[in-house]
């Protein structure tokens, strides 16, 4: 059996899908692994670190792919790349099936097994392959390094002998992975941080972090989670309190970090014009959720806005990718532990148990069909 690691072809995308420590685990298993040349640069990783541990480099995807079993990216594979994969294939990546339609028909046209790791379920077993989890805490971290570097002031606050500077005050909006990392690394930083989120189950967490918690807490709030553990949409009534409530907090802070996402929807606005404009000049705002629409109002993706009364709104685009090497470490983890559940120990080969949730989770095409639920045309 052969896996190919292939170069993104994405130049937005600077991480690999294997590091040389996975390469290691995957030759441990029996199987012989080729790169493309190239993969790992922008995430630190020459060829020869991969020809090191055993990986044999191929030129270019076409080569690479030639005689792959499996293919493992980041991003989805790209028609041009279709091609050159073998007919019944398996490519695991982070797919983004959404809305993605025609791009799922395109990968079950070439006939290969796509399988989607963002649509790992959540349970206990599958932790260590939760790709949303181990970027999410990754670009929960960047945003606040990334807004750090945005305000012109220090975090920390400082007696020195020129006089005392205050610590910055930090506000995180959406206590999920990526929030819980940021409001550790604001008090890492030395800012005095406040946090809000609509699940109260985030109360208990926030305080544990030191920071304090910011919101309304009532009837509507304390019935604010699913089953699954992800916030409800609330209503216009508990939206609007919560919006008075982040007025009068929000004018007082330094760097605000919003993560608010809402499974399925478009991100809630939360950070209004008027808000932004009540913003002291030099206050920054880093908007992680501006991908899914924003949780910003005037948050662009890929552009650091400065509106006119001096805030600057920070909308990067693929937060986790801003750190390249550790994100494509992570991420290479998560693929080699469900990879390790689909191969046969004794054969040395892909062995899919078809049954098995975590595959019933994630296979999008199969036998050139798009085969998960979720994406079965609409009946007439
Ligand atoms: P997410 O990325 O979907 O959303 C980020 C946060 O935004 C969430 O905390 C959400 O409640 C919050 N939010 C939504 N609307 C909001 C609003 N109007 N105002 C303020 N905040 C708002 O969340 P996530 O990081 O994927 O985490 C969601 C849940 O999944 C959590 O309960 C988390 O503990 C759980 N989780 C479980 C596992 C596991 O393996 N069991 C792994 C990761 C996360």
């Amino acid at each position: 059996m052969r896996i190919a690691v292939l170069t993104e072809s994405d130049p937005a995308e600077p991480r690999v899908a294997a590091v040389p420590d996975t390469i290691k685990k995957f030759k441990g298993l029996g199987v012989d692994v080729t790169v493309q040349s190239g993969a790992g640069l922008k995430a630190g990783v020459p060829d020869a670190e991969y020809e090191a541990v055993g990986a044999t480099i191929a030129a270019t995807s076409r080569d690479a792919a030639a005689d792959a079993d499996l293919v493992l990216k980041v991003r989805r594979p790209n028609e041009e790349e279709l091609k050159f994969l073998k007919s019944g294939a398996t490519v695991i990546a982070i797919m983004d099936p959404y809305g993605n339609e025609t791009a799922l028909k395109a990968m079950a046209d070439a006939g290969v097994s796509a399988f989607s790791m963002e649509l790992m379920p959540r349970i206990t077993r599958a932790q260590v392959m939760d790709v949303l989890s181990s970027q999410a805490n990754l670009a929960g971290y960047r945003a606040v390094v990334d807004g750090a570097a945005e305000y012109g002031r220090a975090m920390p606050m400082m007696m020195t002998a020129a006089g005392t500077v205050p610590a910055a005050r930090v506000f995180v909006m959406g206590v999920g992975v990526a929030g819980l990392q940021a409001i550790a690394t604001a008090r890492r930083m030395g800012a005095v941080v406040t946090a809000t989120d609509v699940r109260p189950a985030t109360k208990e967490q926030v305080e544990s972090l030191g920071a304090k918690f910011v919101a309304v807490e009532d009837d509507e709030f304390k019935q604010a989670e699913t089953s699954g553990g992800y916030a409800k949409e609330m209503s216009a009534e508990y939206q609007k309190k919560q919006a008075e409530l982040v007025a009068t907090h929000i004018a007082k802070q330094d760097i605000v970090i919003t993560t608010a996402l809402i499974p399925g929807r478009p991100a809630p606005k939360l950070v209004s014009e008027a808000m932004v404009a009540s913003m002291k000049p030099g206050s920054v705002i880093v908007d992680l959720a501006v991908e899914r629409g924003g949780n910003v109002a005037g948050a662009e993706a890929g552009e650091i806005v400065t509106t006119e009364n001096g805030v600057k709104i920070v909308g990067h685009v693929n937060v986790a990718g801003r750190l390249a090497a550790t994100a494509s470490s992570l991420y290479s983890r998560n693929l080699f532990a469900f990879v390790e559940t689909l191969i046969d120990k004794e054969s040395k080969a892909l062995a899919v148990q078809w049954d098995d949730e975590l595959v019933k989770a994630t296979n999008l095409t199969r036998d050139g069909q798009v085969v998960h639920p979720s994406f079965q045309p609409k009946a007439a």
